[in-house]
């Protein structure tokens, strides 16, 4: 195809899996870039924010993002590219809902900088020197980046038009790219905003292992037990947080007999993912053929859930309204 978009991939704060992921293409690799020419790919080629910034407003034809905005030059790129694109895309778990890096937020950026330059064991930082945001180089005054507080996910700084959510996205689904921009560019049609190119069912839906609605009565993390690879891990007492995650990555975890983690994030119905899996198994706390578990019991069964938190809102924290009760609460 003659007429290409322009495309751009920023970045934040990223383990750059997400643009592994883009390049697990493959062969498609060449398909996007028959249809796309890249003018801003950090990761992948020599771009530098200099290059992003000489372009000028909504040149840029489709952006996708990836990673947390964790500090200001990563709030910064994402203006950039908001400002600069027709379309933006939330690429990745960490730029929908703030991801894995968003789990910063139990914290606070002193206590990080406490124990990272001061408490481990093998810094040696008599004067507590930590990253600065002014510093001089051969006689020039500079300014560097400064790390946020919190870590946000990409909707919590600027508009975004849609969503590819996964950590990292599966392949499968950012083949699903490539027809919406062939259809940008012959028709200039594009998807209705706030599309998020997944399932709309949640992961339960398409899991190919068999529910048999029984109740629990032990939790079991996933090495204290050697699964039935037939039955659903839930019902065995593997915290699987399927019922709680959009569907669409095609159960890659589930595949492998390890429970989902919940990286495709909630369905468009939940507004917090943690409170709907929290939900969902204490519909399922019992002891089969008998009554309804004691407050007692069931308390008992909860304090076996190692690190609450990073367990629910592994990949949502930022989002989440239990994010806004633990910043309330200081
Ligand atoms: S979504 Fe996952 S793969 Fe992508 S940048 Fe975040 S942690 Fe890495
Ligand atoms: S809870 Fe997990 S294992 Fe069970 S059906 Fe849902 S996705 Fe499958
Ligand atoms: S099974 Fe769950 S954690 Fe694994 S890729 Fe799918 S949504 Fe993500």
């Amino acid at each position: 195809m003659d007429k290409k978009i322009k495309l751009a991939i920023g970045l934040g704060s990223t383990c750059a899996g997400c643009d592994i992921a883009i390049l697990d293409l493959k062969e498609k690799i060449l398909d996007l870039a028959s249809l796309a020419e890249i003018v801003f790919w950090p990761t992948a080629m020599d771009f530098k924010l200099s290059d992003l910034e000489r372009i000028g407003k909504n040149e840029i034809d489709i952006s996708l993002y990836h990673g947390t905005v964790r500090t200001s030059e990563h709030e910064h790129i994402a203006h950039l590219l908001r400002e600069r694109s027709k379309v933006m895309i939330a690429f990745g778990s960490c730029s929908c809902f703030g991801g894995i890096p968003g789990l910063c937020n139990l914290t606070s950026r002193e206590e990080i900088f406490e124990t990272a330059y001061k408490e481990t064991p093998s810094t040696v930082n008599p004067e507590f020197i930590t990253p600065q945001t002014e510093t001089t180089q051969d006689g020039h005054h500079l300014t560097l980046p400064e790390l946020y507080n919190d870590g946000k996910a990409l909707p919590q700084i600027v508009d975004v038009d849609y969503y590819l959510p996964g950590c990292p996205p599966a392949v499968e689904l950012i083949e699903r790219l490539l027809p919406i921009i062939t259809k940008f560019l012959e028709t200039g049609e594009l998807p209705p905003k706030g599309t998020v190119i997944a399932s709309d069912k949640t992961l339960c839906d398409e899991c190919p292992l068999t529910k048999e609605n029984k109740m629990i009565s032990k939790i079991f993390r996933p090495h204290e037990i050697i699964p039935d690879p037939k039955r659903c891990l839930l019902e065995q007492g593997i915290l699987c947080m399927g019922p709680a995650t959009r569907g669409g990555c095609g159960a890659r975890c589930i595949n492998a007999l390890m429970p989902c983690r919940g990286c495709m994030g909630p369905t468009a119905e939940v507004k917090d993912q943690g409170a709907k899996m929290i939900s969902a198994i204490a519909s399922i706390l019992g002891v089969e053929n008998e009554k309804d578990l004691s407050e007692d019991e069931v308390e008992k069964l909860l304090n076996q859930i190692k690190d609450p938190v990073g367990t629910f809102y592994r990949f949502t924290l930022p989002v989440a309204l239990i994010n806004r009760r633990i910043k309330e609460g200081g």
